[in-house]
């Protein structure tokens, strides 16, 4: 698809583990809704967040803990249905297309933890990661804008960090507020 061709920019890449950036986040909000719009395979959107990262920068050193950046973007899945960004510091999003995202995104967390375990010797315990997911129903999609969704899914996140972290809150969105009219093809009120 030409979004993607376009994304594909270095601009778009994130220079320490080569997934996108948090500045193709928008393009890539767009892109989903129109394809979701033309496929109707709605995404979900997953937030995730390393645990007590800083020990490791202050256990370790930096590049001890970009190595173990590194390891974390490569466990995540990018292929017709998964797609990752690293919004900043350790904290990633992915955008799940079609169905089981509850599953799959628990299965991320496994593979993060692992993935590090097998990459990076000489931690002193193993990585983990807290999630919020979103999930959208079909019904309420033609009203969702990612801005709400990702703003929910950091809710999410920061209820799994105080439960205990390591691991993941979910929920399938049932409402939303209204988008500008015009945003989006037709409005249908
Ligand atoms: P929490 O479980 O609450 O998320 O704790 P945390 O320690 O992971 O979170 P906090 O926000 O306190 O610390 C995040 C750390 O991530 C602080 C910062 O030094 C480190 N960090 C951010 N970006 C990078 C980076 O590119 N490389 C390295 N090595 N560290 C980074
Ligand atoms: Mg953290
Ligand atoms: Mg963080």
């Amino acid at each position: 698809e030409r979004i993607h061709l376009l994304l594909r920019h270095r601009a778009a890449i994130d220079e320490l583990t080569a997934v996108f950036n948090r500045r193709a986040f928008n393009q890539i909000a767009e892109a989903e809704l129109a394809r979701a719009d033309r496929s109707h395979i709605w995404p979900a959107l997953l937030v995730l967040d390393l645990d007590h990262f800083k020990s490791v920068n202050d256990r370790f050193g930096h590049a001890m803990g970009d190595q173990v950046l590194q390891s974390v973007a490569s466990s995540l899945p990018e292929d017709g249905d998964a797609l990752a960004l690293r919004m900043g510091g350790e904290e990633f999003m992915l955008v799940l297309r079609g169905k089981g995202a509850a599953q799959r995104a628990e299965r991320v967390r496994q593979a993060i933890t692992a993935r590090v375990a097998r990459d990076i010797a000489g931690l002193d315990r193993p990585i983990t990661a807290s999630m919020g997911l979103v999930e959208i129903p079909a019904e309420v999609m033609p009203e969702a804008t990612f801005a709400a969704i990702y703003a929910r899914a950091d809710g999410l996140l920061y209820q799994a960090k105080s439960a205990g972290r390591n691991r993941m809150a979910s929920e399938r969105m049932t409402a939303f507020a209204r988008r500008p009219l015009g945003k989006r093809g037709t409005a249908g009120a």
